[in-house]
């Protein structure tokens, strides 16, 4: 019977895994069309579960943007590894508690064996290298910043923001990752205490404005904790300028949080690398293999050259737990990071890089780079103009044969018709705060040039379509 039901969940997930590319990306569905597909489910019988099984594998067909599709041009959400899919099942199957030590020697082990291996890809010493995974970027960045606030009031942790005289403050690009608006909340700083710093031409956070802005605050008596730089916007893939941050981080002694949850994964490419450089400066790092790692969801991972910082911010002492005592370099977790217990998040990162290593993840981004750049030419010769100036694989246009064709709500129309119709799937995003554009971001290692020139193709198409539509609603009404 157990033995038959696998058989069955393996036979489904291989036929998706051949069926993927074939499918509409994104279905055509309203919330109501789902909610009566589970109207049925009222739990008062049971089903077998081979029926069961049935139904969710039909309805994830059916139902969602399938983004491991070869012509997903979307966020970060790449195709994952074969082995990261069955790490997955490895972990529920075998349910390591990873809280304590004890509990899980060996699963606890591998993770630190990866933070020390990651550390010396950014530049850290590995001997010198803690940190923890995290469910994504978003918990590895309200890590950093509850890191930060320890790190520079020695009261935070007993005492809190209440005890603090002086207003902490911390600095961010526009162009950064809005999951530090939600930290800043649920920290209990609020977003008056988040600057935004504004972005110079190429998008990057204006240094001179940062050094401006900290002397300012500082002669008001406020006190800035850190600074985060994005290696990698979510928006146009822009690297700011590590260097120069760390260097006033340096001087103003502040904390330096670099945000790689993408970009990160550029370290891995040794004619790359240099993009981030000064990134081994920083106090603490935000990577996420479920995004150039090709893992799946989630896997985010907080890097940090201070070995006490996290047993300083998370530290807790309980009765019920197990104890480690007499284990002096083992690290229980639980006390450790934000998560109590925590399931392996770490073993799909291990079996993929086992598997594919570090040359065959830097042969992965250099592929993506090279696509984004085919891209890139593509588009600017079906009259698209690619306004980002990125080394990485996220275009930003506007279409440059049509009047309105810099609107947003021109590039809106034209990335619903895109989505709609199944073919591929783009979006649009406002950089630097006032200029709307449509994006494409290549995120699957299988993307080839036939795929970018599927893409070119439907965005032909959906540029006549919208370019009549606009046509249409200019003309006077009363004809
Ligand atoms: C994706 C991303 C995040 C958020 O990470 P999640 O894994 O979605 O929680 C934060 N910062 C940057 C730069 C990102 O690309």
């Amino acid at each position: 019977m157990r033995n038959d039901l696998w058989q069955h969940a393996i036979e489904a997930i291989e036929s998706y895994a051949s069926k993927l590319d074939k499918l509409p990306i994104t279905p055509r569905v309203e919330p109501a069309d789902i909610r009566s597909l589970l109207k049925p489910f009222d739990f008062a019988r049971q089903i077998d579960a081979k029926e069961a099984v049935n139904f969710v594998v039909e309805s994830l067909c059916l139902y969602q943007t399938h983004t491991g599709h070869t012509r997903f041009f979307g966020l970060f959400d790449p195709a994952t590894t074969t082995v990261g899919i069955i790490a997955d099942a490895l972990a529920a199957a075998f349910n390591p508690q990873l809280a304590a030590w004890r509990m899980s020697p060996f699963p606890i082990e591998v993770e630190q064996h990866l933070v020390r291996a990651f550390g010396s890809r950014f530049g850290y010493q590995p001997e010198q290298t803690d940190g923890t995974f995290t469910s994504g970027g978003a918990e590895a960045n309200h890590t950093a910043l509850l890191t930060a606030l320890t790190d520079t009031f020695p009261n935070f942790a007993s005492e809190g923001l209440r005890a603090q005289t002086a207003q902490p403050i911390f600095y961010l690009s526009s162009e950064g990752h809005h999951s530090f608006v939600k930290a800043a909340r649920m920290s209990g700083l609020g977003m008056t205490c988040l600057r935004i710093v504004p972005v110079n031409d190429n998008l990057q956070m204006d240094v001179g404005v940062l050094s401006s802005c900290i002397a300012q605050d500082k002669s008001e008596g406020l006190a800035p904790f850190m600074i985060v730089a994005t290696a990698g916007t979510t928006n146009a893939g822009v690297v700011d300028n590590i260097e120069a941050i760390a260097t006033i981080a340096g001087d103003e002694r502040i904390w330096l949080h670099v945000d790689a949850a993408w970009g990160g994964a550029v370290a891995m490419v040794p004619e790359l690398c240099h993009l981030l450089s000064g990134i081994e400066r920083a106090d603490s790092i935000t990577f996420d293999p479920h995004k150039w790692f090709s893992v799946p969801r989630g896997a985010g991972l907080y890097l940090t050259r201070h070995m006490d910082i996290l047993e300083r911010t998370f530290h807790v002492a309980t009765a019920y737990a197990p104890r480690k005592r007499a284990l002096t370099d083992a690290v229980d977790p639980f006390t450790h990071s934000m998560q109590w217990s925590r399931r392996f998040i770490g073993l799909k990162v291990f079996l993929s890089l086992a598997v594919v290593g570090w040359d065959g993840y830097a042969a992965t981004v250099r592929h993506q780079i090279a696509m984004g750049d085919y891209l890139r030419g593509q588009l600017e010769s079906a009259g698209w103009s690619v306004v980002n100036n990125s080394s990485l694989a996220v275009i930003c246009f506007f279409d440059g044969t049509h009047l309105e064709g810099e609107s947003a709500i021109y590039l809106e129309s034209i990335a619903e018709e895109v989505v709609s119709s199944g073919q591929a799937w783009i979006s649009t995003t406002c950089i630097g705060n006032s200029k709307p554009v449509l994006r494409a971001c290549i995120t699957n290692h299988r993307t080839g040039t036939e795929d970018v020139l599927a893409l070119i193709q439907t965005l032909s198409q959906a540029r006549l379509k919208v370019a009549l539509k606009f046509e249409q609603a200019c003309e006077p009404a009363a004809r």
